[in-house]
């Protein structure tokens, strides 16, 4: 079995993207932030796994968050051997500060934090940046910089873009991400899947 999970904070597009992937609808008229279980998507022999979104909206308890995260933390635990690849799917317009709000509190911010943890159980990991259609072009390097020194990456972030996708999933634009999916599962001999 090959595994490829998909992470990210309520409300960045997560949902978009799997449809944009895999042609499949998920979390189909569920409030983001309500479901606790992962969702699964078998295409070929390959999983596709739709993590809880973590973050959520007001009127959510912060007990519920730590509920939710270490639920991930679980799953991922319990299933690293077969999770080859993470993806962490960002909102291009609210990421730097949602982050600085965490930042000003002294709190690692969770994103940051499942990125390192992704990178300590060996995962191959791409970070999504999405939403890029709301970003004018002028903007668009400088805001990917930003975004890319927040997960403690130098900029300019084009050096990195063998890990950052810029997609805009409501768009139907999601070929960068693609891209650096197809690549890594041609080494697996499994790049006929998107
Ligand atoms: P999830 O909670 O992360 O699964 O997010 P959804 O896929 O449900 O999307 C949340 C909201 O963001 C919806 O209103 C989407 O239409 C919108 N959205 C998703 N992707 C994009 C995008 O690339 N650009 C813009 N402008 N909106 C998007």
């Amino acid at each position: 079995k090959f595994e490829i999970i998909i992470s990210g904070r309520s409300n960045v597009g997560k949902s978009s993207i799997i449809r944009e992937l895999t042609g499949k609808q998920v979390k189909v008229g569920k409030r983001p932030g309500v479901t606790l279980k992962p969702t699964q998507i078998l295409l070929s022999d390959m999983l596709i796994t739709d993590l809880p979104g973590f973050g959520f909206m007001s009127g959510v308890k912060d007990r519920k968050q730590d509920i939710v995260k270490d639920q991930i933390v679980r799953y991922i635990e319990n299933n690293a051997d077969r999770i080859k690849i993470a993806v962490i799917v960002t909102d291009s317009v609210s990421f730097v500060d949602v982050v600085e709000r965490w930042e000003s509190r002294n709190e690692i911010p969770i994103d940051i934090e499942i990125f390192d943890f992704f990178n300590e159980l060996g995962f191959d990991t791409i970070i999504a940046v999405n939403k890029m259609d709301r970003i004018k072009d002028i903007h668009h390097d400088e805001r990917l910089d930003a975004i890319v020194e927040k997960f403690g990456l130098s900029s300019p972030w084009k050096q990195w873009n063998y890990i950052i996708a810029p997609t805009s999933a409501k768009k139907g634009d999601i070929k960068s991400l693609k891209g650096l999916l197809r690549k890594r599962l041609h080494e697996e001999k499994r790049d006929d899947l998107f």
